[in-house]
């Protein structure tokens, strides 16, 4: 697996590269615009190209985590039009940047049924890409509070059936979710991971490393530093070294004040080759 964080950029885009490599990344995740709005500041060429260059030079791997404003089970008319142009936007970032992955949470469905929601979700990943993207959107696997939409394999799976876009969805695994969600990655690591690769293969782009600060099956998401929580070391000993998730992006979103160096050396220090 290769071990990296989600880095801020803030002042410019490219400068998420620099504060990588001050950390000991091995990759990276970025939003790709402001998380909390719906337009962001228009990215420069020349911002652009020294991201590009940045990345070309670092030989780094990236994936985008979208904007957390954006839902793709939404039936309310204007957070749905709201959401298919802020994901357009950001897939054509996406694009612009060489950033092969977007990562997304399917989404909620607010009271409408789960059945609905998952059959709104695959009809608008559908309608986006009629923008012909070359990124791929990787829906993240949830905690399953509220009304959210990708707590199970099943839920995932219906959506890419759904989908005319199949080639163009994949999957992101947040450590963090999966647990709080049920999958027990702490004591049943084999058996667990065994059924989502059997489920999901090499759609499996990315994996978020997140200990929870809440119990299995508590359906909350609350990260914590790794080996902190409730899911603890061994399990990520056991991801780094899993030969499956050799090509994966292994992501942590929990920085250490707001530095993630230490975070990443404890895990580069878990290879056993
Ligand atoms: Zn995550």
């Amino acid at each position: 697996m290769l071990i990296g964080a989600h880095q801020s950029i803030s002042k410019s885009i490219d400068l998420s590269i620099k504060r990588a490599l001050a950390d000991g990344c091995e990759c990276l995740q970025v939003f790709v615009k402001n998380n909390n709005r719906w337009e962001g500041k228009v990215i420069s060429e020349e911002e652009a190209e020294k991201f590009r260059k940045g990345l070309a030079d670092s030989g780094f791997k990236v994936c985008a985590h979208s904007s957390y404003l954006i839902n793709l089970a939404s039936f309310k008319e204007d957070t749905y039009i709201k959401s298919v142009k802020a994901c357009n936007d950001e897939l054509s970032r996406c694009d612009r940047l060489n950033i092969p992955f977007y990562v997304i949470h399917p989404g909620s469905h607010v009271g409408e049924g789960e059945k609905k929601g998952i059959r709104r979700i695959a009809d608008t990943i559908d309608r986006v890409y009629e923008g012909g993207y070359q990124c791929m959107t990787l829906l993240e696997m949830v905690a399953g509070q509220g009304t959210n939409i990708g707590y199970s394999i099943e839920n995932m799976l219906d959506i890419i059936e759904l989908s005319a876009s199949k080639d163009k969805i994949g999957i992101c695994f947040d450590s963090c979710h999966m647990f709080a969600a049920g999958f027990d990655l702490k004591d049943d690591y084999d058996n667990v991971t065994k059924e989502l690769f059997e489920a999901f293969g090499d759609k499996v782009k990315v994996f978020h490393l997140n200990d929870s600060k809440k119990p299995l099956n508590s359906r909350r998401d609350r990260h914590e530093l790794v080996g902190k929580g409730e899911i603890g070391e061994d399990f990520f000993k056991k991801a780094v070294n899993d030969a499956r998730f050799s090509d994966i992006l292994g992501i942590l979103e929990t920085p250490v004040e707001e530095n993630y160096k230490k975070e990443i050396e404890l895990l580069k220090s878990y290879r056993e080759c």
